[in-house]
């Protein structure tokens, strides 16, 4: 990675979002907060400019129709280019019961609310910056997705979110084919379980843990990995 590298971290006003892009200014990376509410990513941005980390702010919605595209225009207008995309933010809103949660309660509205932002907001800021990659001859896409969408685990608990999940990887797999050509890198990861807001007080890692992996694809070499799922910078099954 050179100093001139920049990034667009969706949801990074907070939890695993918040510690990549304090993981990435540390690399050298230009790296940008986007922010549903651009207080809480300025909020953000002040601890970080106490750590010595000059991290600017884009109003980021996912669930908003042209969001996406208004950021990436942004960040192009700062710094002339995008070359690392992270599809961090997400919401786990099924309910009641979490991982004892079952399909026969789950309501059209929480299932669009779920794919509205876990898919289709990552869909939107793909298809917002895969033009500027593919002119740019350079890009890395990061999706953060979750082992509670891996098929090879699949098991009842949080239904709207496993899908949604599991759809993630899906995209990650198209992006990564159609974007093969232009040493463009797509690919998912699964932080595990995270002290967060989403993760709860009892989650055995750290934000700094959990944003480890992302940060490594977000950085890869020109010879790494493209279409693949990872926990612990490790393939694992999807
Ligand atoms: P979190 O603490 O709940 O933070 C979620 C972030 O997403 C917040 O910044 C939130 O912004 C943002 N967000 C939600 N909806 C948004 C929207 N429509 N537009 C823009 N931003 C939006 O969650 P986290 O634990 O850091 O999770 C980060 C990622 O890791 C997610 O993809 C999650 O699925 C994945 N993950 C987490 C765990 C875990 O144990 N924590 C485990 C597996 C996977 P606001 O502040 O505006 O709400």
């Amino acid at each position: 990675m050179t100093a001139t590298r920049t990034a667009l971290v969706s949801g990074a006003n907070r939890g695993i979002g918040f510690e990549i892009v304090r993981q990435l200014a540390r690399l050298g990376v230009l790296a940008v907060i986007g922010s549903r509410d651009p207080k809480d990513g300025l909020a953000a941005a002040e601890k970080l400019q106490s750590e010595g980390l000059d991290v600017p702010v884009v109003a980021l919605d996912v669930d908003r129709e042209g969001s996406a595209a208004e950021a990436v225009a942004e960040v192009k207008r700062l710094y002339g280019r995008l070359d690392v995309l992270v599809n961090n933010a997400a919401v786990l809103i099924d309910s009641p019961g979490g991982f004892k949660a079952s399909l026969f309660d789950l309501t059209g509205d929480i299932a669009r609310q779920t794919f509205e932002t876990n898919l289709l907001g990552p869909l939107r800021l793909i298809q917002a910056a895969a033009p500027l990659m593919r002119e740019q001859g350079y890009g890395r896409i990061v999706n953060v997705s979750s082992s509670a969408g891996q098929l090879a685990e699949m098991g009842r608990g949080y239904p709207a979110y496993r899908m949604s999940k599991t759809a993630l990887n899906a995209l990650t797999r198209i992006a990564a084919a159609e974007l093969s050509e232009g040493n463009i890198k797509v690919n998912a990861m699964c932080p595990g379980w995270v002290r967060t807001e989403m993760g709860g007080a009892n989650a055995d890692r750290s934000p700094e843990q959990g944003a480890d992996t992302a940060v490594w694809l977000a950085t890869l070499p020109d010879e790494g990995p493209t279409g693949g799922f990872f926990r612990d910078r490790k393939p694992i099954a999807w």
